[in-house]
């Protein structure tokens, strides 16, 4: 197999079941509703990935995309103190960027290639990488000009994923739609971007209180199985 290696969870038994954890030269995309943890797992990741290769992480930088404006430098520096990083190092270490449409998401993972070696930049999350697609090119008669962009896109990301040694991390926001033969599934608001390139897809959900369940779905490798963790002060934990 292709020279991979794997960012740590931070959580032992969602490590277990990846396999080690998020792999490098994939995508791997959170799927799950409101509040089942996407933009928390992403915080974490961008932590995780600074952490020596011992400690579960790739002594990397993380190159940060948020399009909902749900990025809290608070929650890095509540992480990154309970992983033993020095909070202002570990954003200092977070390369941001503010995505204001999908042109621009576009846009700046062009310009990412600049950045990426240079910085190494071993993670790259996009929270969320539909919503602007969705929003901008809404109902069925913009899906295919919509499909050909993010097939696009995830093009992109998987060519820099693979290029650059890097884990691509996306979320995306599961609705329910209903259906007229199968009532009302829950489904990723993307369309299947697996389908599309993405390698894995962990699907979120809550459990009591801050518990919440990771599953992976369409695995080429992992039998589909679950893990639970918490949401806490210090981030996702066992
Ligand atoms: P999503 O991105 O999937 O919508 P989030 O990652 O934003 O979900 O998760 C939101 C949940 O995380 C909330 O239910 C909240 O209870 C929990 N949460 C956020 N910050 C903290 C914290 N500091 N301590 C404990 N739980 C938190
Ligand atoms: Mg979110």
């Amino acid at each position: 197999k292709r020279n991979v290696q794997y960012i740590s969870t931070g959580v032992k038994a969602l490590d277990e079941l990846l396999g080690g954890g998020i792999e490098t030269r994939a995508i791997t995309e959170l799927a799950g509703e409101f509040g089942s943890g996407k933009t928390n797992f992403c915080h974490q990741l961008s932590v995780m990935v600074q952490l020596p290769e011992d400690k579960g992480g790739l002594k990397g930088k993380a190159l940060f995309i948020d399009t909902e404006n749900t990025f809290r430098p608070e929650r890095i520096v509540q992480i990154a103190k309970y992983r033993g990083l020095d909070p202002k190092e570990a954003l200092k270490n977070i390369f941001y960027a503010r995505a204001y449409n999908s042109d621009h998401q576009m846009l700046i993972i062009d310009e990412a290639k600049k950045i990426i070696p240079k910085e190494n930049i071993r993670l790259i999350v996009i929270d969320s990488l539909v919503a602007h697609f969705r929003s901008e090119y809404p109902g069925r008669e913009n899906l295919a000009e919509r499909q050909q962009k993010l097939n696009h896109h995830i093009a992109q990301l998987l060519k820099l994923a693979d290029i650059y040694n890097a884990a691509v991390v996306v979320t995306n926001q599961v609705i329910a739609q209903p259906d007229m033969f199968f009532g009302n599934p829950l489904k990723p608001a993307g369309g299947n971007v697996i389908a599309h390139g993405a390698t894995y897809r962990i699907w979120l959900r809550k459990g009591k209180e801050n518990i919440r369940v990771a599953r992976i779905l369409d695995s080429p490798m992992h039998p589909e199985s679950e893990a639970t963790f918490k949401i806490t002060e210090e981030g996702l934990i066992d």
